[in-house]
């Protein structure tokens, strides 16, 4: 190819129009020494637990593949929900399961029906695959409204339904007679993402057995405290996860992430304590939060919380914060979320440390506020 034809080609010309008009799914790197930005556990797992994990890695080749289907995860896996192993699906955290998932059922003009505000990466994916978003719009007090999503599914005539439940960034959940009646109207699927649900100590998997058009997503990234390891898993009737696994790439969960994954399900008893202290510390930011003039917490089942600020800039509020040490997230460019922050639930002195930065925020973000500094 001539020197000349090579810069005058343009490269982005391939690349499917659908894509170019999507943003990316980004994150800015910051760090901070209150990181509260991704949901993530403040607590990492014990280092007895990382000591097991790492002896059994050092026993095993690493120059050979993890087997080909996880049998074990999956067998530990039924165990701890309640389903059965061979309709699971283990991925590289659950986006890769999404990704699987709307491979499979999304191509030019499929509908997806998609509440909104809530996790970004499923429009995304539904728009890269040519797929069309409907959204459906959270009440005012940002809950769902099952009437609009069964509506919206019914004039689409949606193949896909997708409800994170608890919602990221709102903490608002569906309740499991919404979810039967989504699944009872009409066959396409419901897929139920449940990334926070052992939060909310609820779950839809008990109604697996009964609807064959649901699919749950779950993750170790949150409760279990594995997100740097990337395992998720979905659940499904049978007959499903096998046409959906054909969308999985081979060998997907490195030996590594499926002994460390087998190691939090074993250890699920001391794990949980954690999740109960992080359940009540949510309590106690909401409670703390609800008593700062000008701030509105949203209620969570999650292990975040969503804050509405009635008078300051959130975008002025979010680097205050992170000059005092507190990365939290900025959600303003959420539809219906212009005023809001998200805060994930830290440890008891992570907590105190972000509530006595936004204290100052506040203060130093609040129009015709002084801080009687010059
Ligand atoms: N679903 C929801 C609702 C989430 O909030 C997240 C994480 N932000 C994910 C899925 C992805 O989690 P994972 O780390 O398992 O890929």
């Amino acid at each position: 190819m001539s020197e000349e034809r090579r810069h005058t080609s343009d490269p982005l010309r391939h690349v499917k129009p659908a894509v170019r008009e999507v943003a990316a799914y980004t994150l800015a790197a910051r760090e901070a020494p209150v990181k509260i930005n991704q949901n993530e556990n403040p607590y990492d797992l014990p280092e007895a637990l990382k000591k097991r994990v790492l002896e059994q890695a050092l026993s095993r080749s690493w120059s050979r593949y993890p087997p080909f289907d996880p049998k074990d995860l999956l067998e530990k896996l039924a165990a701890f929900s309640g389903w059965r192993a061979d309709g699971i699906l283990t991925g590289n955290g659950s986006n890769e399961l999404i990704e699987a998932l709307l491979l499979v059922t999304v191509g030019a003009g499929t509908r997806v029906v998609i509440p909104e505000p809530t996790f970004t990466l499923y429009a995304l994916l539904t728009k890269i695959l040519g797929g069309v978003a409907v959204r459906v719009r959270l009440t005012a007090e940002l809950q769902y409204d099952t009437e609009a999503i069964l509506a919206a599914r019914r004039d689409a005539q949606a193949p896909v339904t997708v409800v994170c439940s608890p919602n990221n960034p709102t903490g608002s959940g569906l309740s499991r007679e919404d979810v039967h009646r989504l699944c009872r109207d009409g066959d396409g699927l419901v897929v139920i993402d449940e990334a926070y649900h052992e939060f909310a100590e609820a779950s839809v998997v008990p109604l697996l057995a009964e609807h064959s058009n649901l699919v749950v997503l779950r993750t170790f990234s949150k409760a279990m405290g594995l997100a740097g390891l990337r395992v998720g898993y979905l659940l499904a009737s049978p007959v499903l996860v096998r046409e959906i696994d054909k969308a999985r790439l081979p060998y997907n969960i490195n030996f590594f992430s499926q002994m460390a994954a087998m190691a939090a399900l074993d250890a699920y008893g001391e794990l949980e304590e954690r999740v109960v202290r992080l359940s009540r510390l949510r309590e106690d930011l909401e409670d703390a939060l609800g008593r700062l003039p000008g701030v509105k917490a949203y209620p969570s089942r999650a292990n975040f919380i969503l804050i509405e600020l009635a008078e300051a800039d959130p975008k002025a509020v979010f680097e205050s914060l992170y000059r005092r040490g507190v990365l939290v997230r900025d959600v303003t460019s959420y539809p219906m979320l212009a005023r809001c922050l998200r805060v994930t639930v830290g440890t008891e002195e992570e907590n105190e440390a972000f509530l006595r930065a936004l204290g100052t925020a506040l203060v130093e973000c609040q129009p015709g506020v002084t801080t009687g500094r010059a």
